[in-house]
Order: C-alpha cells, then structure tokens, then sequence
C-alpha cells in the first residue's frame, strides 16, 4: 500500500522486490559494456503468458522483452540486496528503474512498451547464434503453443506436436552449452525460458 503523502523514492525496495525491470534501446550500453551482464537476463518471447504490469493480468506478449533475472527463483531483482535494500548498480540503474515513480505511474506507463530491446539488438550480429534463435522462435514458437493448448480438446496429434516443440526446446540448449561452449546461465537469454517451464 503506498502512502498517499509519498512524493519521493524512499528507496523502500518494495519495486525491485516484485521484479527486474524489461530493456530498452536506452539500456543496451548496460549490456555492451557488460555492467549487465547477458547471463543476468532472461528473455520473454512473443506470445508468451506474462503478468502485464501495467493492466494488472495475465496477457500474451505482443513482442518479446529481456528483463533481469530474480534470485533464486524468486522474483527479486537479482540486483537487489534485501539486507541493505540497496541496488547493486544504482548509478547505472535501467530505463524504467530510473522513471519508475510508485506514486505516479504515468511516466513509466508511456514507455512501458516503446523501445523495447530485444535479442536482434543484441545477438544479430552472431549470425550463426542468429540463426539458431530464428529456427528456435519458428520450431518453438509460443503463438503456436497456446493455440494448440487453448484448443477445447488437446487430440492426441496436438499433444505429439508440443512434445516434439518441448523435446526440440530441450535438445537445443544441450547442444549449445555441449558443441559451442555457452555457459548454461546464458541459455534463458539466447532462447528464452525454457518451454515446459512456460507451460506449467
Ligand atoms: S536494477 Fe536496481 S533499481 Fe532496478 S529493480 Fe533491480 S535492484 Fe531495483
């Protein structure tokens, strides 16, 4: 519960408590220099069921966004630390981090789903990673997911069709960590949750 005299970040917390901040173009330096690191990020691909924010329910994402990880699988801000009730990177906070004002949510409502960084910003230079992201969105794509689990009935072809998508999801990111070296923290950025996590 905000208390209606607030007009000024007391630094409570309670934000970062709820969840990382999504990137935009304005917070693609963080990831470049490497103050945010991509093993600190995950991506929420298009299609996806996500708690929208800003109208307060569940809505399948119209575009993909990356956002900091939580901690320990909690929704934390792996930037944060409790004790303290600091930011780890203060000076050098996101986009929506800096505008976010809990008293006033106009500001952070206009940017909300404007430039939003997405992993062509970041990765499309990698061509052959590039690659393996498009063939992954296209084999395992959410917009497909959910029509074949929102049909009344789920036949029996639909349900091989989303096990070979979860077993395709699976295979994918074994083979990048195993044949090209990537570091296995990476994998939620490169191709996003993985696909039975999104289902449960
Ligand atoms: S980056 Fe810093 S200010 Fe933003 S949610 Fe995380 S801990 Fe809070």
């Amino acid at each position: 519960m905000i208390p209606p005299s607030l007009t000024e970040c007391r630094r409570c917390g309670t934000c970062c408590d709820k969840g990382g901040p999504t990137f935009h173009v304005e917070d693609r330096m963080l990831v470049d220099s490497g103050l945010v690191p991509a093993k600190h990020l995950y991506t929420l691909r298009k299609g996806e069921l996500v708690n929208d924010s800003i109208k307060g329910r569940l809505l399948p994402l119209e575009s993909e966004m990356i956002k900091i990880k939580g901690q320990n699988r909690a929704w934390t801000c792996v930037y944060f630390d409790k004790a303290g009730s600091a930011c780890g990177i203060y000076e050098h906070r996101p986009l929506e981090c800096r505008i976010l004002k809990c008293w006033d949510t106009r500001d952070i409502e206009a940017v909300y789903s404007q430039n939003r960084l997405t992993r062509k910003d970041l990765l499309s230079g990698i061509p052959a990673l590039w690659s393996l992201i498009q063939d992954h969105d296209l084999r395992c794509s959410h917009v497909t997911l959910r029509k074949l689990l929102d049909a009344k009935s789920v036949g029996a072809t639909a349900k091989k069709t989303v096990q070979e998508m979860v077993e395709y999801d699976r295979a994918i990111r074994i083979l990048v960590v195993e044949k090209a070296g990537v570091e296995s923290n990476m994998l939620d950025f490169i191709f996003g949750r993985p696909l039975s996590e999104a289902i449960r």
